[in-house]
C-alpha cells in the first residue's frame, strides 16, 4: 500500500510530452494474429505467446462518447496500442468513434450485441445475436471482425463451435481491474491493477473503455505499467481474405 502510494505520488510529479520517447509506455512489439478461430487467454484458454512483464492491452463494453475518446487520449499520451472489443449496439449507435478507434491505431473486435449472459439464452438467440454483432462491425469497419470476447467471460458450447468455424478468435484474459463499480477511484483501480500484475506477470488485461472511472485512471494506470517495467504488445490480426 505505502509503496504504492509512493509510487503514485512520482508518478503525479511527471510532466506530459507530445513525443514517443523513452520515457513513455510505448508499444514494443505487434504480434498478428492468424484468422483461424483459436482462443487465447489463460483464464479460460491457452496463453498467447508473450515474454515476462509483456502485457496486452484491452478495453470492452465501449465506444462509449463519454468515456472511450478519454480513454484515446490517455493511449495516445503514452504511444500505447490496444484491443477494443465493442457491442454490436454501440457500433450502430456511434460508428464514427468506432472508427476513429482503429484510425488511431488500435485493433477492434466485438463484445456480443447487447452484452446478454449468453448461458440464460436459446442457441438461437445466442447465434442471434452474434450474427447481429457481426452485421454491425461489418457495417462500421467494412470487414468481418477477426476477434470475440464473450460478455461476462461466459462462453457456451453452440457458441464456441460458431466462432471457430467462422474464424473468428476467441480473446479471454489472463488478468483484470474488476472496473465497473463507480465509486472506484484512481487509486484503488492503480491498486488492483499493481495486485493483477503482480500476481500474473505477463498476458492479457481486461479494461473497460465504456466505465467513467477506467478513463479517468488510465494516465495514471499506463504510468503504473511503466514504472513497473512492463512493456505493452499489440494484437492484430491477418487482413479478411
Ligand atoms: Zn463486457
Amino acid at each position: 500500500m505505502k509503496i504504492l502510494a509512493l509510487l503514485l505520488a512520482a508518478i503525479a510529479g511527471t510532466a506530459t510530452a507530445a513525443d514517443c520517447g523513452p520515457d513513455k509506455l510505448n508499444t514494443e512489439r505487434t504480434i498478428v494474429l492468424k484468422r483461424e478461430g483459436a482462443a487465447y487467454g489463460t483464464q479460460q484458454h491457452s496463453a498467447l505467446p508473450l515474454g515476462d512483464k509483456e502485457v496486452v492491452l484491452t478495453f470492452d463494453d465501449g465506444p462509449s462518447p463519454e468515456n472511450t475518446p478519454l480513454v484515446l487520449k490517455a493511449l495516445a499520451d503514452q504511444c500505447a496500442r490496444a484491443t477494443f472489443f465493442m457491442e454490436g449496439r454501440n457500433l450502430r449507435q456511434s460508428p464514427d468513434l468506432a472508427r476513429r478507434v482503429v484510425s488511431e491505431g488500435h485493433s477492434a473486435g466485438i463484445h456480443s450485441d447487447t452484452h446478454p449472459h449468453l448461458p440464460t439464452l436459446s442457441p438461437e438467440q445466442q447465434l442471434d445475436d452474434l450474427a447481429l454483432s457481426r452485421a454491425a462491425y461489418k457495417a462500421v469497419f467494412g470487414v468481418e471482425t477477426p476477434a470475440y470476447r464473450f460478455p461476462f467471460l461466459e462462453e457456451t458450447p453452440i457458441m464456441l463451435a460458431a466462432l471457430k468455424q467462422a474464424n473468428i478468435t476467441v480473446a479471454s484474459i489472463d488478468m483484470a481491474i474488476n472496473d465497473w463499480i463507480p465509486e472506484d477511484t484512481t487509486e484503488i483501480l492503480a491498486q488492483r491493477l499493481n495486485q493483477s500484475l503482480d500476481k500474473a506477470g505477463r498476458g492479457i488485461i481486461l479494461m473497460h473503455d465504456a466505465n467513467g472511472p477506467t478513463a479517468k485512471a488510465l494516465p495514471t494506470l499506463l504510468k503504473v505499467l511503466k514504472h513497473k517495467g512492463y512493456k505493452v504488445v499489440h494484437l492484430e490480426w491477418e487482413k479478411a481474405q
